[in-house]
C-alpha cells in the first residue's frame, strides 16, 4: 500500500540463522542466548548491568517498582511522549506529574519545569530521550542530587546515543530500552533495563522472574533443586528466539544508526531554508540514535493536510505524539493544570513524523522531500 512506510524491518539470512539455531538447540527461553545477549548489551552501552524483559513496558514497571514507587508517590514526566512510561507510574500507584518540553528546537523534557513541579511527595523524573535526541541530562542529575530523587530513563528511542561519552540508559539509576518491531533494533517485542547499580540489578532479576531465587535452567542443569520467593516478582521474561534475533540485531546497530544519521542529514540538505517547514534539534548536543525525523509546519490545520498529501502521494507519516495529558484516561484521573504545557502543546498540534529507516534510499529521502516541498507549492 505505502511507497514509502514509515519504518521498516530488516531482517536477513542471520537473523533466520539465529532463529533456527535456537529452534535446534530445543531450549526456548532464558538460556544461553539471553544471557550473551545481556552481556553484549551492557557492553555496548557501558553499563554494568542489562536484563532482557518480554516488552519495554514491562521494563518501565520494573524499574518503578525497583526504586519503590507507590501509592501517592509523584513522578515528573514529559507529556509529549508514548503512553507506556506514564502508564508504568500508575502500575504503581504513582501519579504522573507532567513537565513541558524545552522549546520548539529541543522537543525533550525542560529542567527548568521539572524543578517548577517539584514538591514534597515527588520521588523520581522519568526522562524520555525524543528521537534519540538525549535530553540535558547534566542539568536534570544535578536537579535530582540538590532535591533526593531518583532517574529513570525511557531510552525507547536511544540505543547508542550518548552525551559526553555517557550512553543514554547509565545517566539515571535505571535505564530501559524497546526491542519493539518500529525501534532502531528489534526482536519484534522485547525490552532491556539496564543500571550501573549491582543491588538494584540483582532486584530486577528476581523480579523478572516471579521473585524466584532460581531459574528453571539452573535446575535443568543440575544446579539447584529447590528455590524459595523472596521478591514480589512477575514474569517479564525474555525468551531465546527473541535474544537470538536480538543478538545479530545488536551486531548491526551501529551500522543502522549511521545510516540514520546519513539520512537525516539528507533530509535537513532537502528541507532547509524552508520558511513553512521548521526542523527540531539542528543544534542538538551529544551524539543522537536518529530513531525518528520530525519536523514542524505552521499549525494544525497544515499538519493534517500535509499528512493527507503524503497518504495520497503513497508516503507514509504519523505524529510523535499526542500529548499523554490530553487523553481521557488521563484527564480524568489527573486534572492536569494543563496551562504549564504550552509548548507541549504547540509542538504536539504541528508535528509531523516523515520516514526514516535504515534500508530507506537516499532518492527516496529525495522523493518525500519534493513531495513536501510539492505541498508548499514550491519548486521540486
Ligand atoms: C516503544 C516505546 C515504549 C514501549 O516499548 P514497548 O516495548 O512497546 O513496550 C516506551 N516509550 C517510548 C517512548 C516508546 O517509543
Amino acid at each position: 500500500m505505502w511507497e514509502i512506510p514509515l519504518f521498516d524491518v530488516d531482517f536477513g539470512v542471520d537473523e533466520k540463522s539465529a532463529v533456527a539455531g535456537v529452534l535446534e538447540s530445543g531450549w526456548l527461553t532464558m538460556g544461553e542466548a539471553t544471557s550473551e545477549f545481556e552481556q553484549k548489551f551492557a557492553e555496548f552501552s557501558g553499563i554494568r548491568h542489562a536484563i532482557a524483559v518480554c516488552n519495554g513496558t514491562a521494563g518501565l514497571h520494573l524499574a518503578h517498582r525497583v526504586l519503590g514507587i507507590a501509592e501517592g508517590d509523584e513522578v515528573i514526566c514529559p507529556s509529549l511522549t508514548f503512553v507506556a512510561g506514564a502508564n508504568a507510574i500508575m502500575y504503581c500507584g504513582g501519579r504522573c506529574v507532567f513537565a513541558d518540553i524545552t522549546s520548539q528546537e529541543d522537543l525533550t523534557i525542560s529542567p527548568e519545569d521539572i524543578e517548577a513541579k517539584i514538591t514534597e511527595n515527588t520521588r523520581a523524573i522519568q526522562v524520555m530521550h525524543y528521537g534519540g535526541y538525549p535530553c540535558d541530562m547534566e542539568a536534570i542529575v544535578e536537579i535530582a542530587r540538590r532535591h533526593q530523587l531518583y532517574i529513570i530513563e525511557d531510552c525507547a528511542h536511544a540505543p547508542g546515543s550518548e552525551l559526553n561519552g555517557i550512553k543514554c540508559g547509565g545517566w539515571g539509576d535505571v535505564g530501559v530500552f524497546s526491542l519493539f518491531s518500529n525501534k532502531n533494533f528489534t526482536t519484534g517485542e522485547g525490552g532491556v533495563v539496564v543500571t550501573n547499580n549491582d543491588q538494584l540489578a540483582d532486584k530486577l532479576r528476581l523480579m523478572r522472574s516471579h521473585g524466584m531465587t532460581t531459574l528453571t535452567v539452573d535446575r535443568h542443569k543440575g544446579h539447584a533443586f529447590s528455590y524459595d520467593v523472596i521478591e514480589e516478582g512477575y514474569n517479564y521474561r525474555f525468551d531465546e528466539v527473541r535474544a537470538a534475533l536480538g543478538l545479530v540485531q545488536l551486531s548491526k546497530l551501529s551500522s543502522y544508526n549511521a545510516k540514520r544519521k546519513e539520512l537525516t542529514e539528507a533530509y535537513h540538505g532537502y528541507l532547509e531554508g524552508i520558511e513553512q517547514v521548521k526542523i527540531p534539534f539542528v543544534n542538538h548536543r551529544g551524539v543522537s540514535a536518529y530513531h525518528i525525523f520530525p519536523i514542524l509546519v505552521e499549525n494544525s490545520e497544515v499538519s493534517t493536510e500535509l499528512m493527507q498529501f503524503l497518504k495520497n502521494n503513497r508516503i507514509q507519516s504519523s505524529i510523535h505524539y499526542r500529548p499523554i495529558h490530553l487523553f481521557s484516561r488521563y484527564q480524568k484521573d489527573f486534572n492536569t493544570d494543563t496551562s504549564s504545557l504550552g509548548v507541549t502543546e504547540d509542538a504536539a498540534s504541528r508535528e509531523v513524523t516523515l520516514p526514516l529507516y535504515p534500508s530507506m534510499g537516499l532518492n527516496e529521502v529525495g522523493f518525500v522531500c519534493e513531495t513536501v516541498k510539492k505541498f508548499f507549492n514550491l519548486q521540486g
